[in-house]
């Protein structure tokens, strides 16, 4: 590695051969290397100009946000990258920091095991350390258990990271966080904490990231389980693994336990392996209940679905998933928060988040995501060229709004009506009638 004496040395030639590419490449490889980020940054930025596409220039480009955690910057530039067969596997390792300092881990890790089968020296033991166990192939035996990829997560996310939703936060704190914060008061009053809620609401509505806010509201750790991927395993190990994150949560209490696609569990009951099924839906109960008084103690178990209407009426009862909550699309002042939080960290000029959210009606938080990683994608590349960093203006997301097709809640909503209609007798559904009514 070069001393400082030598770098001056290298950024003078630099200079005086503004487009040697080899030399502003190997200038910014040391920037990089002795952690001068900012300096590095500008200098692949200057020899991505000089070779646009170059994959290596580009690694190094997204090397140097991720260590400034600016990681969706990252993503955009790696994206067009990745989605080719081939790309270095280093390029996969810094996708894979990236991804998990947005909070992807599962996709983090997918990557980063991909990167590695295929270059076992671009393995970084820290990355790894942070990551789930690669997954194993079906046909492996089916010991010794893996954790069905979840891993203990400290969320970075509080309620001041949600954006609107304000009647499912007051919902939440006083199910979830206040027995926790203040269990002299519930004591008082015989209420012990305990049992989980059902989010539910259309896909991409925030659920999963509520309950990582959640978490980080407590300070609780968060693990967080794809029920689809536990049932997907091997049979017999899916009783085994529903067993391992219910006791990695205990170990790591307080913790938020969050189960994604809860549905699963009733949506397989017809298949062939119904009596398999409904034996792991009686684990799963039983866990939940706590194998002994107390075990769940300091475990707030949260659950997320799309379509509660497959929920099974056991997960219902009092102590399990007493309480169903509906996260409900976000109405416009909720985008604008939503998108005021998702700019945040951005460069902006002149921006107006209320005439973006004006015009995306039926958008949901991530099709707002989408929306911003676009426009911060052309940014990127405007910037690129111009060899300047030019801000967002709200012209941009009004483009990027043109390109985005929103998801369907419209469909959604539809389906809930067929379903809950003419089933509301006990009430279960009212939060959701006034929006079912509106279509
Ligand atoms: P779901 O679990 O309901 O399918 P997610 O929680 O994965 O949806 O939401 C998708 C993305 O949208 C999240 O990563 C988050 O960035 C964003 N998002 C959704 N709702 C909100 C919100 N209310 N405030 C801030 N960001 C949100």
């Amino acid at each position: 590695m070069l001393d400082d004496a030598g770098l001056q040395a290298l950024r003078e030639a630099a200079r005086f051969s503004p487009d040697n590419l080899p030399l502003r490449r190997h200038l910014a490889d040391q920037l990089l290397t002795k952690g001068y980020l900012a300096e590095a940054e500008a200098e692949y930025r200057a020899a991505l100009m000089l070779a646009p596409q170059d994959p290596d220039i580009t690694t190094g480009l997204a090397e140097a946000f991720t260590r400034q955690s600016a990681y969706g910057a990252a993503l955009s530039i790696l994206e067009p990258h990745l989605a080719r067969a081939g790309y270095p596997p280093r390029m996969g390792v810094i996708a894979a920091r990236a991804l998990l300092g947005e909070g992807e881990t599962a996709g983090a890790a997918r990557r980063y095991h991909e990167a590695v089968s295929r270059d076992p020296s671009v393995a970084a033991p820290d990355l790894a350390a942070r990551l789930a166990a690669p997954p194993q192939p079906v046909t492996a035996p089916p010991s010794p258990p893996r954790e069905a990829d979840s891993e203990v997560e400290r969320s970075r996310f509080t309620f001041a990271d949600v954006a609107g939703m304000e009647a499912v936060k007051e919902t939440l704190r006083l199910k979830l966080l206040l027995p926790v914060q203040q269990p002299e008061l519930f004591a008082a009053f015989g209420k012990r904490a305990g049992g989980g809620v059902l989010l539910y609401g259309p896909p991409g509505a925030g659920k999963t990231h509520l309950a990582r806010a959640a978490a980080g509201e407590l300070g609780a750790a968060f693990v967080s389980v794809g029920l689809a991927d536990i049932l997907d395993m091997y049979i017999g190990s899916s009783e085994r693994n529903l067993r391992a994150v219910f006791e990695m949560a205990r170990r790591n209490r307080p913790c938020v336990l969050f189960f994604d696609e809860v549905d699963a569990l009733a949506a397989r009951r017809s298949d062939m392996r119904q009596a398999h099924n409904r034996q792991i839906v009686n684990q799963f109960l039983a866990e939940l209940d706590g194998v002994d008084d107390g075990a769940n103690e300091g475990v707030l178990v949260l659950a997320a679905t799309n379509a509660p209407w497959y929920v099974d009426v056991a997960f219902r009862r009092p102590g399990r998933f007493d309480q169903l909550v509906f996260v409900p699309p976000p109405d416009p002042a909720a985008r604008a928060a939503i998108l005021r939080i998702m700019c945040r960290d951005k460069p902006l000029a002149e921006m107006d988040f209320d005439a973006v959210a004006r015009i995306t009606d039926s958008f949901t938080g991530a099709d707002l995501k989408g929306v911003v990683d676009r426009a911060v994608e052309a940014k990127l590349q405007q910037s690129i060229s111009a060899g300047r960093m030019i801000p967002l203006v709200t012209a941009d997301l009004v483009t990027a709004v043109g390109q985005v097709r929103p998801t369907a809640v419209r469909e959604w909503l539809t389906t809930a009506r067929n379903y809950v209609l003419h089933a509301n007798e006990s009430g279960g559904w009212d939060e959701l009638m006034p929006w079912i009514k509106r279509i």
